[in-house]
């Protein structure tokens, strides 16, 4: 059996990558969509076959509880609004996918975790790079130690936003700048790739060229740095306000291990002190929801759950604390889930 996926919010992710990775799914496949405009349904309904039922706006979304057509609900809207949709998902007894960051604040991540633990259904955030070669390869090589312990990681990931989704420089919709956005890639891989929390964190946020307007609620950029127990530590920077190297590296005594262009939805590359990875670019997407609907099928647990979310929103948030201070902030009550090869 293909499970049904309905996306929630038909913005650029959710036609550009989402719904062409229903496609090409094994375990699901797109039954419906959630939408505010009346051009998108009719639009998708016809170029995906969608039958009416299976076509939901914002206010009739809650009825999808009587829809069995639908057993995903992948939430794909700007951050501060996932809390909403993932609890009114919750209580349609749906399954979910809830894009990153998982919202705003560790509060509304908590709140999401335990209607989604209340309705007794499974929960993850849309972290694709977990299903990703280069990844899963940084992880097996940083995580097993192959090239001796990591010493220094660094992770770069920005771009110069024209502020095509407004949304994203709005604080209450975004909950934040490119910190939340494009940073936090640069938190995740820096954890899978060592394989441990940091327990601290220092930042600066970068020069803000635009204070008055594009910028004017949220950082331009953010530099930070992620300190390990073992004294290692990852020196991470993003951006909206320009186009940074997509960049994942990690260096230890004998060698290095890097993937640049790191965080993008394919042609990834990578190499060690010791060669070119020769590693597969895979379709990203398709493989994370199938990956999804294995664990809804034979009921296994996910490796991007939402306590994941909530360690990286409580990381995110750490970062702003310490640029906001200039100082060092402890990361010890951060939820300790890490992903193990
Ligand atoms: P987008 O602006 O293109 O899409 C957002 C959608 O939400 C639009 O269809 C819009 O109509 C709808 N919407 C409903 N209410 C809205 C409101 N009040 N304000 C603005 N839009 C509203 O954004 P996007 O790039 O598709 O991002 C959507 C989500 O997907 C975000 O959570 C984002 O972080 C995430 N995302 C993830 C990845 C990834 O690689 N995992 C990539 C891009 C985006």
């Amino acid at each position: 059996k293909q499970l049904g996926v309905a996306l929630v919010g038909l913005g650029k992710y959710s036609t550009g990558q989402l719904a062409p990775a229903l496609q090409q799914t094994k375990l699901c496949k797109l039954a419906g969509i959630v939408t505010g405009s009346p051009e998108k349904a009719a639009k998708w309904k016809q170029q995906y076959s969608l039958p009416d039922q299976n076509i939901y706006d914002y206010k009739t979304f809650d009825r999808i509880v009587d829809n069995p057509a639908i057993d995903i609900v992948y939430v794909v809207l700007p951050v501060g609004m996932h809390a909403e949709y993932v609890e009114r998902a919750a209580r349609a007894g749906k399954h979910v996918i809830c894009e990153k960051p998982m919202a705003p604040t560790a509060e509304e991540c908590r709140r999401m975790i335990s209607a989604m633990q209340k309705a007794g259904k499974k929960f993850s955030i849309g972290y694709r790079l977990h299903f990703e070669p280069h990844h899963q390869e940084m992880m097996r090589l940083g995580q097993q130690q192959t090239l001796g312990p990591i010493k220094r990681l660094v992770a770069d990931n920005g771009f110069r936003f024209n502020n095509d989704t407004p949304w994203r420089v709005d604080k209450e919709l975004a909950g934040g700048g490119p910190l939340m956005d494009m940073g936090i890639y640069c938190v995740q891989g820096v954890i899978y790739t060592k394989g441990q929390l940091p327990v601290s964190v220092t930042a600066k946020l970068a020069p803000n060229p635009d204070p008055k307007g594009l910028f004017k609620e949220v950082e331009a950029g953010v530099n930070w740095q992620m300190q390990f127990a073992d004294g290692s530590v990852a020196d991470c920077r993003t951006s909206y306000a320009e186009n940074l190297n997509s960049r994942l590296r990690a260096e230890t005594a004998k060698g290095f291990m890097e993937l640049q262009p790191a965080f993008g939805y394919g042609g990834l590359q990578g190499r060690t002190s010791q060669g070119p990875m020769n590693l597969e670019n895979v379709p990203q997407q398709a493989r994370q929801m199938d990956d999804f609907a294995d664990c809804v099928l034979n009921n296994k647990p996910t490796r991007v759950p939402g306590e994941m979310g909530l360690r990286d929103v409580q990381l995110l948030q750490a970062i702003y604390r310490a640029a906001a201070t200039g100082q060092k902030v402890s990361t010890k009550d951060v939820v300790a889930v890490l992903d193990k090869t």
